[in-house]
């Protein structure tokens, strides 16, 4: 493939002969611009397809890899029909995680579950109830640490993993849920043993297909923004996490599911257009070396429903 006039040298011959020039290091960050427009291309045709209407047709380009890896650009937020679905992956990691690690420490993790009663709650107003609950149970070393996702069915549930001392269903949980505002159907139990994996997959493979992280996160991709602000939300954020949480927070988690599925990276990612390439892309087209490729969302769906 023929490379437009005046281009810098390729990643590939580049880093060999930095590789040439014993003990000198080659301080020239690598760029896209830097790379065959085939080879980029290329890589894009690779990436899962995303059909974010946000950010549909940027990708981020790994460039410090030979050949270069490419990603769909996500927008992040749990408004998008797309994006919400790998958000909803990023939680799974989040929860998976902290369970595993508060288990290998030999700490309790329970899973809880809080209705409302009279089935007339906002969000905020659920989200309120929550806050005085924890302050009570808190007190009492019943609740330490936690990651929670709300479902909007009928009527508003919260759902969370916790940990903390041991609750007694009938004279504790339910008199003080409902001290907090909670109704009368309140629901805790110890969440299973959960060895630590290397992969989300090898979470979902261990896991129980019934597994509390999974369904943490399927409630998540069950409710949309839309509801949740037809519940009252301000700010939609269906998942919450107590600041210590072992799991971390959503950056975290969806900083592992790009570890997982681009590689490890020291952030040389660059963000192309997939216009850019179009005259290259066209011509693979042509050659039918474009394969079908999943959409991002479909990963992620299919991860989650496994
Ligand atoms: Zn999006």
């Amino acid at each position: 493939m023929e490379k437009p006039e005046g281009s810098p040298p390729s990643l590939v011959s580049r880093e060999a002969s930095a590789a040439s020039a014993a003990g000198s290091k080659d301080k020239r960050a690598a760029r896209s611009g830097d790379l065959p427009a085939h080879a980029v291309a290329m890589a894009l045709t690779k990436a899962p397809a995303s059909r974010c209407p946000r950010t549909g047709g940027l990708f981020a380009l790994r460039v410090d890899v030979s050949p270069p890896v490419a990603a769909p650009v996500s927008c992040r937020t749990w408004d998008c029909p797309t994006c919400r679905h790998v958000k909803a992956l990023a939680a799974f990691a989040v929860v998976s995680d902290g369970i595993a690690r508060y288990q290998a420490a030999g700490t309790r993790v329970r899973f809880l579950t809080l209705t409302d009663g009279e089935g007339s709650m906002t969000v905020p107003e659920l989200y309120a109830a929550w806050s005085r609950f924890r302050q009570r149970m808190r007190r009492r070393e019943m609740l330490d640490e936690y990651a929670l996702a709300i479902e909007v069915g009928s009527r508003l549930h919260l759902h969370a993993c916790i940990t903390g001392r041991f609750i007694d269903q009938a004279h504790e949980l339910v008199p003080h849920a409902e001290a907090a505002g909670f109704g009368r159907i309140a629901d805790i139990r110890a969440v299973p043993p959960l060895a630590r994996a290397d992969t989300l997959a090898g979470y979902i493979t261990r896991a129980e297909k019934s597994s509390d992280a999974l369904q943490l996160a399927r409630y998540l991709t069950k409710s949309t923004a839309e509801e949740l602000r037809d519940r009252g939300a301000k700010r939609v954020r269906p998942l919450r996490v107590s600041r210590k949480w072992e799991g971390g927070g959503l950056t975290e988690g969806w900083a592992r599911v790009k570890r997982e599925w681009y590689g490890e990276s020291e952030g040389k990612w660059e963000v192309v257009h997939a216009s850019q390439y179009r005259p290259q892309l066209e011509r693979l087209e042509r050659m039918r070396l474009v394969a079908a490729r999943p959409s991002l969302e479909d990963v992620a769906t299919d991860l989650l429903a496994a």
